[in-house]
């Protein structure tokens, strides 16, 4: 059993960078090569021409998280009852989308400029059920989404289950324009082969802290070296403790997904010879699937809060979980079909909202992707550059004004709150995962 990922595996590797070593200086430094810390690179590169801008990563850049999604673009999120039009929290709805939105624009426009091949698709994807009580005012949810500007349609029963070729979803709301589906290693590494050549990234260099020196400089510590720079960038995501910002309040999830063969000939005209599709489930905690252009089935089904990373023999027990998963959708599909099993880290907020701050003169961070940091990450690897610089805009403050991740108790509490909420939850997914 390897913890493997498939995406990576066939987007394949960039060529390996140098790990740091000695002390180096710069004016600006990212510390995480993710979507978040690529897309802040580029864009202190196109602002700051002339700067010298580092970038480092602890393990090989562009393979974390941002790599081991399931590459859904979020434009719209599924809202929930507290958001439809008419309640009270519709008005925080439309600018969390208005955000999302602009995220999602802000991936086709690199996708477009740095001609990055992802297999992005402009096909939307489904919020479905296998059991229809789990999917509420639907005629609600599809004004809802209308209401700010997605397309939003019910499906249910035959017409279902030919667009998917599997009968185990019941209903659904398949929404587009802006949703999008893409081949997350493909588009980050896209991102990190378009770096310009002046922009010096360090792999497998681990930022053990932020130390402010005399001369007001900031000095990043990893093993074998130090980099002092003026303004520091963290886009660690999950990993932002590890930097020293300890009061983020968020905390990170672990998630495991499985990738399968493609299906042959004979199988994927049996169920329907379907269009590529990604389904998202109503239930936080219910399965990601999706099946690719390359007719594979990828299925995510766990997530967990952990305070330590799952060993392979855990992860054999998840694949198990994948297993049953994929076996209620396609029967024919067993453990054997399985080709690459791997786990992946987000990073999660009670309320749902992020990190983004200035945390004091020179250190900006960004935490708390929530689980649509393809498109987030995007486009706050640009705002969080913008913010660095000084350039305001009126999309940066809304980020800044919702970026209100919500109070966490101190450990043990933590620990004991989340283990608690994820038992409900997953009682609550119980028929989609
Ligand atoms: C299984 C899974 C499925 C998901 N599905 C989706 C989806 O469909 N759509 C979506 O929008 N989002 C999804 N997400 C979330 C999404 O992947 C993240 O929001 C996004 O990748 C965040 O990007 P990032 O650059 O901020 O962080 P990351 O990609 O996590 O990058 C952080 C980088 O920091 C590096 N690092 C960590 N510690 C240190 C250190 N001490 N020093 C130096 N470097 C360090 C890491 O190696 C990593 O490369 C999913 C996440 C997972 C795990």
């Amino acid at each position: 059993m390897e913890n493997r990922c498939g995406w990576i595996a066939q987007a394949g590797d960039s060529p390996l960078r140098d790990p740091l070593s000695g002390t180096q200086q710069a004016d600006w430094l990212v510390i995480g090569a993710g979507i978040t810390g690529l897309c802040a690179a580029h864009s202190l590169a196109e602002m700051h021409p002339q700067a010298r801008i580092v970038v480092v990563d602890r393990q090989r850049a562009a393979q974390g998280a941002s790599a081991r999604n399931s590459g859904f673009v979020v434009a719209h999120e599924h809202p929930a009852t507290s958001e439809l039009q008419g309640n009270t929290g519709f008005a925080g709805f439309q600018v969390d989308t208005s955000i999302s939105r602009a995220a999602s624009d802000e991936v086709r426009k690199r996708i477009a400029r740095h001609g990055i091949e992802c297999d992005f698709r402009e096909s939307g994807y489904f919020f479905a059920v296998s059991d229809p009580r789990k999917l509420t005012d639907v005629e609600a949810k599809i004004q809802t989404l209308r209401a700010v500007g997605a397309s939003a349609q019910c499906l249910q029963g035959e017409q279902l289950n030919r667009k998917l070729g599997t009968r185990h979803y019941q209903a659904a709301i398949w929404c587009g324009n802006g949703n999008a589906l893409l081949q997350p290693a493909k588009y980050v590494k896209g991102l990190l082969d378009a770096l310009p050549e002046k922009v010096t990234l360090y792999e497998n260099t681990e930022i053990s802290g932020l130390q402010r020196m005399s001369n007001g400089r900031i000095r990043a510590n990893g093993l074998h070296g130090c980099i002092e720079a003026k303004q520091v960038l963290v886009c660690l995501n999950a990993f932002v403790a590890r930097s020293g910002i300890r009061d983020s309040s968020t905390f990170p999830m672990e998630l495991s997904a499985s990738l399968t063969r493609p299906l042959t000939d004979q199988e994927f005209d049996a169920i329907g010879a379907p269009e590529p599709w990604g389904v998202l489930s109503t239930r936080p905690l219910g399965a990601t699937v999706r099946l690719t252009p390359d007719r594979r089935v990828m299925i995510r089904n766990t997530a967990e809060y952990r305070s330590h990373d799952l060993s392979l023999s855990e992860l054999a027990i998840r694949r198990q979980h994948h297993v049953l998963g994929l076996q209620r959708r396609f029967p024919m599909l067993g453990a054997q079909d399985i080709q690459y099993t791997w786990t992946g880290h987000l990073s999660a907020s009670r309320s749902g909202q992020a990190y983004f701050a200035k945390v004091q003169e020179g250190v900006f961070a960004v935490a708390g992707c929530n689980g649509s940091g393809v498109a987030r990450g995007t486009l706050w690897g640009r705002l969080l550059a913008e913010l660095a610089s000084g350039v305001g805009s009126p999309l940066l403050q809304s980020v800044m004004e919702r970026a209100q991740p919500g109070w966490l108790p101190p450990k043990p509490l933590l620990d004991i709150g989340a283990m608690l909420r994820m038992r409900v939850e997953t009682a609550r997914a119980r028929t989609e995962i």
